[in-house]
C-alpha cells in the first residue's frame, strides 16, 4: 500500500500526521503473522533543530500502536502481541550520509529524507523489528493430536503429517515381512 511523505517539509512545518495502515497491504509483515486482518495505527511528527552555524537539522518521530496476531511456536495458534513502538530519526540528505552517520549517532536512527519518503515501508520495517523471535502462549494448549515427542519444538506444524507418513511406511514394511 503506497503511503509517502515529504520528510523535510514535515520537519520544517513541525506538523503531526496520523493514520491507519492495513496489515493485509504489508506483505512482508503479513507473511510472519497468524492473521493478517486489522491495521496498525501510526503517528508521525517532524521538527527542526537550528544549528549554531546556521541552517537546521531535521528530525521525525514515528509511533505505532495496534495488536498483531503472531503464530505461537508450539501450537502455531495466534498469540496477541500489543504493538507499541516509538522511534526517533534524524533525517539527512543522502543514503550514503545516513549509513555513515547511523554508526556514530547513538540517540537517533539516521535516515535519508525524501520528498516521497516510503512511510508505509518504514511502518512495516518497524513492526517486523518489534516481533518477538519465539512468540508463544503463556499457557499453551496443544491440540490433543499433537501431544507427542515433538512437544515444544518449533516447526511442529510439519510434525503430524510426517509422523503419520512414518507410521504408514512402518506398516508397509510389517506387511512385507509377514508375506515373506
Ligand atoms: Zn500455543
Amino acid at each position: 500500500m503506497e503511503c509517502t511523505v515529504d520528510t523535510f517539509a514535515l520537519a520544517r512545518s513541525g506538523r503531526q500526521l496520523h493514520g491507519e495502515q492495513a496489515i493485509v497491504g504489508m506483505e512482508r509483515l503479513a507473511s510472519l503473522l497468524a492473521d493478517e486482518r486489522g491495521s496498525i495505527g501510526w503517528r508521525l511528527h517532524g521538527w527542526e533543530v537550528a544549528r549554531p552555524e546556521g541552517g537546521a537539522d531535521a528530525f521525525m518521530a514515528l509511533a505505532l500502536t495496534g495488536t498483531l496476531q503472531v503464530p505461537c511456536v508450539r501450537c502455531t495458534g495466534p498469540v496477541a502481541l500489543p504493538l507499541s513502538v516509538e522511534r526517533e530519526y534524524r533525517l539527512v540528505a543522502t543514503e550514503a550520509e545516513a549509513e555513515r552517520l547511523d554508526l556514530e549517532d547513538t540517540r537517533y536512527d539516521v535516515l535519508a529524507g525524501n520528498r516521497h519518503f516510503d512511510l508505509a515501508g518504514l511502518i512495516e520495517d518497524e513492526a517486523i523489528l518489534a516481533l518477538p523471535i519465539t512468540p508463544r502462549h503463556e499457557h499453551c494448549e496443544m491440540p490433543a493430536t499433537a501431544r507427542t515427542a515433538s512437544d515444544g519444538q518449533p516447526g511442529r506444524r510439519q510434525a503430524s503429517p510426517f509422523a503419520s507418513l512414518k507410521r504408514f511406511r512402518n506398516g508397509a514394511q510389517d506387511t512385507d515381512i509377514i508375506e515373506d
